[in-house]
């Protein structure tokens, strides 16, 4: 069965599905999206994604031109018309077409799009081992150009710095912020493990809210351990004794090296495997959003 793929209230085989060459989503990176994912047939935290699409949408004065319960519904039924329960979801919503100039009061039918497909993780033995990660030089944009709360199609910068790690052998890459201060991975959030308690860049750091963060936050509360969200820098990296990364694609993978530095022993740590652990059992078997 070719993947059907939802744009705008009807459903589309994969190789018809198409939006106009003027959408601003294409010719300005004039839109948001997210990235969502469902397991055994239940979407994780559906709400809350939903929510931070609308708030995305809000932030660069897009209407979205459907109700949030209208658009958890298509994304149910896009997942049931594709018989998918382990997949991946991504959901986009453009400017729409317009005239060849910036001003979005030139475009007309904002596109809403849902694809999904299969996932695609990092290879098993990373989670075993572990990442190694580089700081990039471009830096994650500054709170008053293109918040990085708002999750826009416009990834540029988080490209960039992806293509630093790339060419430096790594998957990943550390982003700071205008302060030069720790703000997150190009796709990914970050955390630290000193002495026991688990740390992590605060919002107020130019980061995206992730919701995987946000369940992993929760998680290692519930397990008695202390969170602080902070103000970090480069060397609360380097001198962790365990460091991880979060997100909807990734889950948690630990990251044993940043920058040439072995981070603690080199090794996943026994709070990374803890928590991971317990991520896997609230997916699985936990309440569905
Ligand atoms: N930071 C950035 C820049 C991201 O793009 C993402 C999502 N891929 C994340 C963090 C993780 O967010 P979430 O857990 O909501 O997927």
């Amino acid at each position: 069965m070719s993947p059907k793929v939802y744009i705008a209230g009807k459903l589309y085989d994969k190789a018809d599905a198409k939006v106009s060459v003027y959408d601003h989503g294409l010719l300005y990176g004039d839109g948001v999206f997210e990235g969502i994912r469902s397991y055994s047939g239940r979407v994780f935290r559906l709400e809350e994604h939903v929510d931070r699409l609308f708030d995305s949408a809000v932030a660069i004065h897009l209407q979205i031109p459907m109700s949030r319960e209208d658009m958890a519904r298509a994304i149910v039924d896009t997942l049931a018309a594709n018989k998918l329960t382990d997949a991946y979801i991504r959901v986009v919503v453009t400017r729409g077409a317009g005239s060849l100039g910036l001003d979005p009061r030139k475009t007309s039918d904002p596109q809403v799009i849902i694809i999904t497909d299969a996932i695609s993780l990092y290879p098993e033995e990373l989670y075993e081992h572990g990442l190694k990660i580089i700081t990039a030089a471009t830096i994650r944009s500054h709170p008053n150009t293109v918040n990085p709360r708002v999750k826009s199609l416009n990834y540029l910068n988080n490209i960039l710095a992806k293509m630093e790690g790339t060419k430096a052998g790594c998957l990943e890459a550390l982003m700071l912020n205008h302060k030069g201060e720790v703000a997150e991975c190009t796709g990914d959030n970050i955390f630290v493990v000193r002495k026991g308690a688990i740390h992590t860049p605060s919002v107020d750091s130019g980061i995206l809210e992730g919701i995987t963060r946000g369940a992993v936050i929760e998680l290692a509360r519930d397990a008695g351990y202390t969170v602080i969200e902070r103000t970090m820098d480069r060397y609360d990296v380097y001198t962790a004794d365990e460091c991880f990364l979060t997100g909807t694609a990734a889950e948690l993978i630990p990251v044993v090296e940043c920058d040439d530095r072995p981070l603690g022993s080199g090794q996943p740590g026994p709070i990374f495997r803890d928590l991971r652990e317990r991520f896997r059992r609230l997916v699985h078997e936990g309440p569905a959003s």
